[in-house]
This record gives structure tokens, sequence and C-alpha cells, in this order.
């Protein structure tokens, strides 16, 4: 069977032709990058991980009447989603200090922000994903006015739905980053979560030790970074079925 069309190929994720019109196949890659590319690595299994933690993520999200692309997974490393129109903006969420804040404001890692604050970044490898305000996103025309005020509800939304739900797994969420589509259904459009959700795009600490959970162990070459992702996922209970070993299974490509 001729292989499906690739449509785009990201750092971590390629994305192909998917089955129907308006449904796109989304492989989840193990190659890991930080610091716009500067760093790059292979973190095995993550791409299995990963499709999994997103898509219960993702799931649990739908139940509570967030909209998402995603539609089901489809083996150890793709999952179906609706093809969406991405905004290119990196829609970040901040509970805790940690990462560029607590460098740009000079605010030690691990302070609790008296409330939640929402940062957006244009999403650009060659400029380096510049931070942006509503005014630079509206005159630009990247969303309108209308657009941005849904982006921050489903925002904050999320982030109290995913805080809670990590926090009852013994893990704080620290801050995340989300990315979102235009649905187009006929006339209508809506205004949906895509890309991820996963220890690739969020700061995770276990809430008694503050051992990080997530990329930062790639970033800062703490090591362990295989079993920080599989802890995340056990403690979700969505470990692949025999373990760890289960992890290096060749992706199922038609
Ligand atoms: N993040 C991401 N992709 C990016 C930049 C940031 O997923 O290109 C996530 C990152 O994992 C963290 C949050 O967004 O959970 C905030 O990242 P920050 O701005 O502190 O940047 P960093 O310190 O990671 O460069």
């Amino acid at each position: 069977m001729a292989r499906r069309r690739q449509i785009y190929e990201g750092k971590a994720k390629v994305l192909f032709e998917g089955p129907e019109p308006g449904t796109l196949v989304q492989y989840f890659k193990d190659d890991a990058t930080a610091f716009n590319n500067k760093k790059r690595g292979v973190i095995t299994g993550k791409g299995v991980l990963n499709n999994r933690i997103s898509e219960y993520l993702m799931m649990r999200l739908g139940e509570i009447g967030i909209p998402t692309h995603f539609v089901r997974r489809l083996n150890m490393r793709e999952q179906l989603v609706r093809e969406v129109e991405i905004i290119p903006l990196e829609v970040v969420i901040r509970n805790v200090a940690a990462g560029s804040l607590s460098q740009r404001f000079g605010v030690a890692e691990g302070t609790a922000l008296p409330r939640s604050i929402i940062e957006y970044y244009y999403k650009n490898d060659e400029l380096g994903d510049p931070m942006v305000s509503e005014e630079h996103i509206t005159a630009f025309g990247w969303a309108n006015v209308h657009d941005l005020d849904d982006i921050m509800g489903l925002a904050l939304r999320i982030n109290d739905f995913l805080t809670g739900l990590f926090l009852g797994i013994g893990i704080r969420l620290v801050d995340f980053k989300i990315e979102f589509g235009r649905l187009w259904e006929g006339e209508e459009m809506r205004i949906v979560l895509a890309d991820e959700i996963s220890p690739d795009s969020c700061r995770l600490w276990d809430l008694k030790t503050n051992e990080k959970m997530d990329k930062d162990r790639f970033r800062r070459d703490l090591g362990n970074v295989e079993e920080a992702y599989q802890e995340v996922a056990r403690r979700l209970g969505i470990l692949p079925e025999g373990g760890p070993r289960d992890l290096k299974g060749p992706a199922t490509m038609q």
C-alpha cells in the first residue's frame, strides 16, 4: 500500500493526510529539541508516551466541554485528529514561576504566582518565538479580539481542570503551552484546542519532592528523562500494557 502523504514535519511530530477529508494523522516521534533547536536528542519511547498522555488529557478535556481536534488514537504512535487552521500562537499559562518568566523578572523558580498568568508567543522559529501582546496579535491579524476572548476563556478552563487533575496524582502543574486552531464546519468557525498536551509542553513537578517530571530533565541534562515521562503516564493510569519494554515497539505505518 502506498505510504500516506506527509503534510508537515515538526520537531516532535509528523502530520500525514488522514483517511477522510478534513482529518490528519498525527505521528509522535522520539526526537526532542530545546532552546529553539540548538539542543537536539532522542528520548526513547517518548513518542509512545506522549501519544497516550495527550490522548488521555484531550479526552478528559473533551468530557468537560472543551472542543479539541482529537478524534481517536490509532496505534502506539499515531492519533487521528481533525484538520484545523493553526493559529500561529503559543499560549502559555503559568501557575508557578519557572523558566523564562523566572529569568525575565528575576523571580525564584517555584514561587507561586498570585494568579494564573497567560502569555502569548508568536510561533516563528526564525524569530525564536518572540513574546507578543494582544495588541500585536490583533494588529498583525493572527487572531481578532473575539478569537482572543475564546482563547483566553478556554485556556483558563483548561488550566483549572488540568491543575486539579494533576494535583489528584501528586503533581503540580507549574506551567504549560497550548495551541489552538480554527475548525471550519461549513460557514461556521470554532476555535479548538489542537497540537498536544504532554510532558514536552508542560512543567510538572512532584508535589512532595518538587522533582521535575517533564522536558526540563532533557533541557537541563538532569537524567532519567524516559523514567520521568513514564512516571507521569503511570500516575495517570495509562502506562502502555507490558510496561516499559512495550515502548520501543515499531509504529504501524499503513
Ligand atoms: N513551552 C513549549 N514550547 C516552547 C516554549 C515553551 O512547550 O517552544 C512550554 C514549556 O515546556 C513550559 C512553558 O511552555 O512548560 C513555559 O515555557 P517558558 O516560557 O518558561 O520557556 P522555556 O524556559 O521552556 O524556554
